[in-house]
């Protein structure tokens, strides 16, 4: 059975189907997604086909509401569920499991089973199976870009960059699995032989946010994969249609059964679950630095291995000497993409005071050009944000800043086209002991610091608990080099606002959080180092 749960329209949508005879009466899950895919371009007047969208979507499966455990798609066990709902419009477009313990603790043993012989495949092996995956991930990108869009809200071009990216930590992984190689280390004694072995952790419980629905889950299963490790994935309850599709067509690829788990609901009792079980061996997630700090906590009764991807605040410099043009749109990416929501974004936009005004200004023309709208919409730059509490949270900050002095050059305000959507706004005048400095803003405001000399800049930047993104704009290559090296953040960007891949280490220092993803270091989160000692080599 494809779905048990029916997924949900507004009356809006199931007028517009009828009108156009496309709302099938059957509650067959064939037509429950074909409905489901059709109101993408009805509603959103794409020029794609709708028919061809819907039969396409229909016969590749993708549309998933029940968690999989073992290779089955389950309901929850009582048969809960939650609403999975459209941030731009607000109407709910599914209702999924609302699993919890029970669930997890099954998945946990489906994956402590497939652990047993995934951790024995050969890498060659596991290299051909997420070979495929990624080509099924690119097969399918129109569709699960359009998926991301309807429940996370970014432009559909962003959505479809991610597909890519996010498709690209398969790829390697499936490149990386054949080159998880031990050493041989010269022995201090002539009768031993020493080794160093290379083998998968075990069984890897993955949590992950809403804002990269599946970047944030590939770029941790791709390596666990390759490594040999199985995994229980816990999508955000907010984006969770994205996931079970990427799992979806990891069983397509022929991936085994019980080596990719997928449960989602009730967060904190899936999470204890996860942390409770000696099962787990491994702890990766990505998200708010209250609840990575809690998972670390809990992870320290069965000492497990943990890796964090949390909160940042991201300075932005821009000296004096930087290409206007370069800096503008580098900070425009670094600070907006994804209407301000990943932890990389630009939070602290520092200006030295000779360029300060003229880079104020050609920032706001920048900002301003931006078109906001549904993540559908031709042209849409800036989507909603993912739900009002977002919005209400950028809202207090700005207010907070400017009661302390700072001035709203643009926007500043909630925009006109409804509840979760804020106008890209610019703000001067920022200290760096307003709360918009202290705080993740995770939304589309820009706040300008001024500041006069590197030493100052540098200063700024390091006085926070963060330490993940930062920028530097200068033309200078010693001064690049120098303050690459004194800013104590895991990731720079010199001249470039956007610089994430999955053949480079991603992660933070301080409290932004712990190990890295992507690139040969990734892998190594997912890996046990075992040393072998040959004595007595020389008897016969
Ligand atoms: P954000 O603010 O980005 O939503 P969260 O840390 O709240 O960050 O969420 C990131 C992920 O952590 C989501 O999948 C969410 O469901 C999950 N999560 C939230 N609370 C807990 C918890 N107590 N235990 C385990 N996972 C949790």
């Amino acid at each position: 059975m494809m779905t048990t749960v029916a997924l949900k329209f507004g009356r809006r949508m199931n007028t517009a189907l009828r009108s156009s005879n496309l709302l099938y009466r059957s509650s067959s899950s064939f037509l429950l997604s074909a409905n489901f895919l059709i109101q993408i371009p009805l509603t959103r007047k794409m020029s794609t086909d709708a028919h061809n969208i819907a039969s396409q979507l229909n016969s590749s499966g993708l549309l998933r509401t029940q968690g999989l455990i073992g290779g089955k798609w389950q309901d929850a066990y009582d048969g809960k569920t939650i609403k999975v709902y459209n941030p731009s419009t607000g109407e709910s477009i599914a209702d999924v499991a609302c699993m919890g313990g029970r669930e997890t603790n099954d998945a946990i043993s489906s994956a402590f089973d497939a652990f047993k012989s995934w951790s024995k495949t050969t890498a060659a092996e596991r290299s051909k199976l997420l070979r495929k995956w990624y080509d099924l991930l690119m097969a399918h990108k129109e569709e699960l870009a359009q998926l991301i869009t309807l429940e996370q809200g970014k432009p559909l071009k962003e959505s479809l960059g991610e597909i890519n990216y996010s498709a690209g930590f398969i790829e390697f992984a499936s490149e990386e699995a054949k080159r998880i190689y031990g050493d041989i280390i010269p022995a201090p004694q002539s009768d031993r032989r020493l080794f160093v072995l290379k083998q998968p952790v075990g069984v890897v419980g993955a949590i992950t946010p809403w804002n990269f629905p599946l970047a944030m889950i590939t770029r941790k299963v791709g390596p666990a994969l390759a490594c040999g490790c199985t995994v229980v994935i816990k999508p955000s309850e907010l984006t969770p249609l994205t996931a079970l599709a990427a799992a979806e067509l990891s069983i397509q690829a022929g991936i085994p059964a019980g080596v990719v788990n997928v449960v989602m609901g009730n967060a904190p009792d899936i999470g204890d679950a996860l942390i409770a079980s000696p099962q787990i061996r491994k702890i990766t997630f990505t998200g708010s630095t209250a609840v990575g700090k809690k998972l670390m906590a809990g992870s320290a009764e069965t000492v497990k291995k943990v890796s964090l991807e949390l909160g940042g605040n991201a300075p932005c410099i821009v000296f004096d000497d930087a290409d206007l043009d370069v800096a503008v749109k580098g900070t425009l990416a670094a600070k907006f993409r994804n209407s301000g929501q990943t932890c990389v974004c630009a939070n602290r936009i520092l200006v030295q005071e000779g360029i300060y005004d003229k880079f104020a200004n050609a920032l706001l023309e920048a900002v301003q050009s931006m078109k906001v709208g549904d993540g559908f919409s031709e042209g849409v730059a800036q989507g909603p944000l993912i739900n009002e509490a977002a919005v209400k949270k950028v809202d207090s900050l700005i207010h907070e800043a400017t009661s302390k002095g700072a001035k709203v050059i643009l926007g500043g305000k909630r925009h006109s086209l409804g509840s979760t959507f804020y106008e890209p706004t610019v703000i001067t005048d920022v200290d760096n002991d307003m709360l918009i400095s202290r705080q993740e803003a995770f939304g589309p405001v820009a706040p300008l610091l001024r500041f006069k000399t590197e030493e100052d800049a540098i200063r700024i930047a390091n006085d926070t608990n963060a330490g993940l993104g930062s920028y530097v704009f200068t033309n200078s290559i010693q001064r690049s080099w120098r303050v690459a090296e004194a800013l104590e953040y895991g990731l720079v960007g010199v001249n470039e606002g956007v610089i994430s891949t999955e053949v480079a280490p991603f992660g933070g220092v301080k409290q932004s959080g712990l190990g890295r993803e992507g690139s040969k270091y990734g892998m190594d989160e997912y890996l046990e180092i075992k040393y072998v000692c040959l004595g007595n080599m020389n008897k016969d």
